[in-house]
């Protein structure tokens, strides 16, 4: 089972935004951004393009959702899309809010956030959801 698997059965915390049926959205734990949210499946699928096609398309809408969401509640010019999944086999989507392009910068020190301030984060995101 992956972690992201673990994440989405409670076995490990996150803090979560969002949830229907068949995705799960929350907070990534060493953000690149303030609101650096994951989006995955609930179904254990290693990559994203290898979704199923109204999968995938789902993903994406469900994705769109949180975006509108984060835009809402974290200040930014707009919500950049990432896929990379290099480190977890189990596929998400990296919603980062933008104000320019230095954010989508992976490389650059990430941000820390103490337990309340993720809690937070993770509610306001959550509360325009
Ligand atoms: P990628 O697979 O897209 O290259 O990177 C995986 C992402 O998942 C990283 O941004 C990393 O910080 C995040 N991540 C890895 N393990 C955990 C975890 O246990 N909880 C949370 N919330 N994020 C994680």
């Amino acid at each position: 089972m992956t972690i992201f698997s673990k994440i989405v059965k409670g076995e490990i915390p996150s803090y979560k935004v969002a949830e229907d049926d068949r995705f799960y959205a929350f907070l990534d734990i060493n953000p690149v951004a303030k609101g650096h949210t994951l989006v995955i499946p609930k179904r254990e699928v290693d990559y994203l393009f290898d979704e199923e096609d109204d999968e995938i398309a789902a993903h994406m809408v469900f994705a769109k959702r949180v975006a509108h969401a984060i835009k809402a509640a974290i200040p930014c010019t707009k919500v950049g899309v990432c896929v990379m999944g290099l480190d977890v086999p189990h596929a998400h989507i990296h919603l980062l809010p933008l104000v320019n392009e230095g954010d989508m910068d992976f490389k650059k020190p990430h941000l820390k956030f103490s337990d309340e301030e993720m809690k937070a984060i993770a509610a306001s995101i959550a509360e325009k959801f």
